[in-house]
């Protein structure tokens, strides 16, 4: 018999598991606590529940964390995980940068969106990670004790796995979680109705929309999934929501070179984004193997930038790390999985 993970798992659900179980209610707070206060990796170090009921727990449960498998660490600091997870593996980023560490999960063993700059999109999908599985990746790595922001920005589509994305942060936020603020965490998305209405309904974390460019048809070719979401009218219902509160709104901008980065789409861009509270990064594209696509340089970065910035948008480049470790989302995983075949 399979024994069931308990780390994962919301407060109301180890409640549920306490009543189940024949233990008090106030169990389930205690199993929090070791579950997400004092990092307890088995059933057994949880001494403030009474002995009968530790060996209750552990005839059905396990505490369910897991190491990684592999961890490349790139010269400007940045390191990327490998965790296996069902039949495939996952990638998380650790980011350190001057007063900031970021940590980037996955949400997905690969992805359905078939985006065709991104390496995880041609991996084809391999399964949802329970909630357990995206906190794993945080409370499981060596650096989990100084990150500062979290990102939902590797590996998979996070709305496209709404309901344990939605308890991962839960229990992040929780005071009988990890208590941390929503406002350092930050999800990415390219734009999932109506699960964006459940995110923001239900969490206060900043959403991020994955753009990459204003115009329909070429978002279209780049990204397929802007036919069954598309972009202008995610655009549109955002515009609903209040943005200028504390819980932001950027837009992810990678920039391609000679495809997107031309006046005509700072123009269309401002069009789009008209009157809307929100930030646009733009990001540095690292190629692909067989990819016609090709980054920007640095200078027409820098110039798209300042178009933007001109027209009254705050925009900025965001620099790529870790370039030296197959930083694009996807590379480390999509090379294990070949290895593995
Ligand atoms: Fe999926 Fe994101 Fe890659 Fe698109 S960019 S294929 S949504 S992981």
């Amino acid at each position: 018999m399979t024994r069931q993970p308990l780390f994962g798992l919301t407060l109301s659900k180890l409640q549920q598991i306490a009543v189940d179980n024949g233990l008090p209610k106030f169990a389930a707070k205690q199993m929090a606590d070791w579950l997400y206060k004092k990092g307890a990796t088995t059933i057994a170090e949880m001494t403030n529940l009474s002995k009968a009921a530790r060996e209750k727990l552990e005839f059905n449960f396990v505490v369910g964390r897991t190491a990684p498998e592999t961890v490349a660490q790139s010269t400007d600091g940045t390191k990327k995980y490998l965790f296996a997870v069902g039949n495939g593996f996952i990638e998380t980023a650790y980011i350190p940068d001057k007063e900031r560490n970021t940590l980037c999960v996955s949400s997905q063993v690969g992805c359905k969106m078939g985006c065709k700059f991104c390496m995880t999109g041609r991996q084809g999908f391999g399964g949802n990670l329970t909630a357990g599985e995206i906190l794993n990746q945080m409370a499981s790595i060596d650096e989990h004790d100084r990150l500062t922001n979290i990102v939902y920005m590797g590996m998979g589509e996070p709305l496209d796995n709404l309901e344990a994305v939605l308890d991962s942060l839960e229990i992040l936020t929780a005071d009988w979680g990890y208590a941390w603020s929503p406002r350092r965490i930050t999800l990415s998305t390219i734009g999932v109705w109506p699960a964006i209405e459940e995110f923001l309904e239900r969490s206060q974390a900043h959403l991020a929309i994955s753009l990459h460019t204003p115009l329909s048809s070429q978002r279209a070719d780049l990204m397929p999934a802007q036919r069954a979401f598309p972009i202008e009218q995610t655009i549109e219902r955002l515009r609903r929501y209040n943005w200028t509160g504390q819980r932001r709104l950027s837009f992810e901008y990678t920039l391609f070179d000679g495809l997107n980065d031309t006046p005509q789409h700072v123009a269309e861009l401002a069009r789009l984004l008209n009157g809307l509270a929100c930030r646009i990064n733009l990001i540095n594209y690292n190629s692909l193997p067989d990819s016609e696509l090709r980054g920007t340089p640095r200078r027409r970065m820098e110039d798209f930038r300042d178009r933007l910035n001109a027209k009254g948008f705050t925009a900025t480049i965001r620099n790529s790390r870790g370039q030296d470790i197959d930083a694009a989302c996807g590379m480390l995983a999509g090379k294990r999985k070949m290895e593995e075949e």
